[in-house]
């Protein structure tokens, strides 16, 4: 189930669905998904789908994790990135050998804990962990040149636009439960420029923490 083959048919099926940069790709052959949930469902691993992760949340469906990543890197040309919503750690294992360094904000501490250990023992340093409220954004270390959200938010946070570096870029989900619009957010001078990437469904970003 962990094997090359079966990786290999993720990939090519991500790669039928429009995912172009062949770094990202690499990176979702090369992490080990199946790590990343529970062993009663490390049999689905690779397949292109969400699983739950336990305590009502889930592991982002690969193809998620594979544009939302290749849309934030872009002409991406920044050191920093702050991820909302760390979740089990997938996103912030394929992100993390791509960037310098990342801040990551998770509300809830039993699954920070799990993350943290989980993203040592695959050999993963650059990031930073941090439980708190993801609306708030990690003021301490802006601006980023790239923020990546992986929960749904109504509208867009305004501390997080506050957040971006000039020219920096976020990535997020913004709109209604069950059905999201994934928003590319790039901060010039005197405006933010918005651009759909399409529709997604995540779990919400929860107020508070
Ligand atoms: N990035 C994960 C998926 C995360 S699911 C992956 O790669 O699979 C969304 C996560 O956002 C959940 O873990 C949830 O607890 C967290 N979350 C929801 N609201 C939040 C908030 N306000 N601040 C921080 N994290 C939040």
């Amino acid at each position: 189930m962990t094997s090359r083959r079966t990786r290999d048919r993720l990939v090519q099926r991500l790669k039928d669905n429009g995912i172009q940069s062949e770094v990202v790709l690499e990176q979702i052959r090369n992490v080990p998904r199946h790590l990343f949930v529970d062993e009663a469902l490390a049999s689905r691993a690779y397949e292109d789908t969400a699983l739950p992760i336990g305590l009502g949340q889930t592991i982002s469906q690969p193809w998620v994790v594979a544009r939302m990543t290749e849309a934030l890197l872009e002409n991406f040309e920044g050191e920093t990135v702050l991820e909302i919503g760390t979740g089990c750690g997938y996103q912030t294992a394929v992100l993390a050998p791509l960037v310098k360094k990342i801040y990551t904000v998770e509300r809830l501490p039993e699954l920070m804990r799990k993350t943290r250990r989980r993203l040592r023992e695959i050999d993963i340093y650059n990031v930073q962990f941090r439980v708190g409220d993801g609306w708030e954004g990690w003021p301490k270390y802006a601006p980023y040149d790239g923020i990546i959200v992986a929960a749904a938010a109504p509208e867009l946070p305004e501390k997080l636009l506050q957040q971006l570096a000039p020219n920096g870029r976020m990535i997020i989900p913004v709109g209604p439960p069950r059905y999201q619009d994934l928003l590319q957010v790039t901060r010039r001078d005197d405006h933010f420029e918005e651009v759909s990437l399409g529709a997604v469904c995540f779990v919400p970003l929860v107020h508070g923490k």
